[in-house]
């Protein structure tokens, strides 16, 4: 789960990290409102969306006025932020946030997240921040430091010092580079994140070092452990299905091909995916209905991958085991019937009562087309799918 700049800034702040600071709003009125507060005379008004490279799409300005601070969140709320974050279409701009101003010296990069390698949490940081850091990561990467760290030890006052000193910081900004690093690192693993990145990361012309940006997700396993977090959800930030699968505990994800996919368990996702494009095509999504999925829920399922516009097929890839096939196929008739199904379907079943789960499926007078296995699923949805074109 992601959250807003502004709430990911007001989370570190707890831990005694360095932010400026700001307020948010939902209307022009309301952020002018928060920029008097902060008594200027510096202004950043910044678009609050759960994506990057607002800097370059017109989503952060630096302004000198109140009136300019409310010209620029009136042009900024309602309108679609294009960023090569967002993809091309964009998000919608509801709320805004405005900061006292910085005077920045330098942008640095610093980020934690869980690296997967090493099974631990890991650091990157480099010297080269702001807004270019995919091109820095392409074209130098010998510019770009990882550190992890020993989860069994905890972070140390060595891996701050190597940190800081590989961003450049010098004097008194190394003691508040360890400090800033403890505290993030104590941030995420305290409050359960996925990932943390602040850029930039700068050194003000007063030499103190600042959180100009905040962007952070967290693991969602453990955010029943966090119902401060949970609270922050936007979920106009959300795909609407991924929503919709998540109230029926159905784990859907939305990608870009044709064919829509049913499946139970992650592994099988996994396999019925790759073998969609061994055979030509590729999935529009997938839909995991997990282990113990009702009749009720495989209908909900249905729709879901239904409500998506670029499916042309459906494959349906059960393994019986915990679940019984015939009530899979129940469920499948039921929701085929109920959603007045248009586009062919492809099942595949193995398992418990899968003779009956064939039968069921056969007797119920629809168009289903039943498979015998993965391979033989995958040619005859792909095929299906081209002759219904
Ligand atoms: P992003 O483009 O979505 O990553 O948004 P950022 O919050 O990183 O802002 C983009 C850029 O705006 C930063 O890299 C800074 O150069 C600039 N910026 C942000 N806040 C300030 C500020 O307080 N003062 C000045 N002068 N520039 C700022
Ligand atoms: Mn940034």
């Amino acid at each position: 789960m992601n959250i807003h700049e502004y709430q990911a800034k007001a989370v570190l702040a707890k831990y005694g990290v360095p932010v400026p600071r700001g307020g948010a709003a939902f209307n022009a009125d309301d952020l002018v409102a928060e920029a008097k507060k902060l008594g200027g005379p510096v202004y950043v008004v910044k678009a609050q969306i759960h994506a990057g490279g607002r800097g370059k799409g017109g989503g952060v300005k630096v302004v000198k006025s109140i009136e300019d601070v409310k010209a620029e969140a009136t042009r900024m709320l309602g309108m679609t932020l294009v960023t090569h974050q967002t993809g091309p279409a964009g998000k919608l701009v509801q709320r805004v946030y405005v900061e006292e101003g910085s005077d920045i010296k330098r942008e640095l990069y610093l980020s934690i997240v869980v690296d997967r390698e090493t099974s631990r949490v890991s650091f990157i940081a480099s010297t080269e921040g702001g807004m270019d850091i995919e091109e820095v990561a392409h074209k130098t990467p010998e510019k770009i430091l990882s550190l992890s760290v020993d989860p069994a030890a905890g972070i140390q006052a060595h891996h701050g010092r190597t940190i800081a000193y590989a961003l450049g910081l010098e004097g008194d900004q190394v003691k508040q580079g360890v400090a800033l690093i403890t505290n993030l690192y104590n941030a995420f693993v305290t409050e359960d994140m996925a990932m943390l990145e602040i850029n930039p990361l700068v050194v003000t012309g007063e030499g103190n070092l600042i959180c100009l940006d905040a962007k952070v997700g967290f693991d969602s396993n453990a955010l029943y452990r966090h119902k401060d977090i949970v609270a922050l959800r936007d979920l106009t930030e959300e795909d609407p299905a991924e929503v919709e699968a998540s109230k029926y505990d159905l784990n859907y994800i939305k990608l870009d091909g044709q064919i829509g996919c049913m499946v139970n368990g992650a592994g099988l996702a996994m396999a019925t995916m790759d073998i969609i494009k061994l055979y030509g095509s590729a999935p529009a999504n997938v839909l995991d209905v997990g282990g113990g999925a009702t009749k009720e829920k495989v209908t909900e399922a249905f729709k879901i991958i239904l409500s998506d516009k670029n499916v042309e097929g459906i494959l349906v890839n059960i393994f019986g085991g915990i679940m019984r096939c015939d009530i899979i196929a129940e469920g499948v008739v039921a929701a085929a019937k109920e959603v007045k199904l248009s586009v062919p379907l492809v099942v595949r079943l193995e398992g418990t009562n899968v003779d009956l789960g064939k039968k069921i499926m056969a007797d119920s007078g629809l168009p289903i087309i039943s498979a015998d296995n993965l391979a033989d699923a995958a040619e005859k949805i792909v095929k299906a799918v081209k002759e219904a074109a």
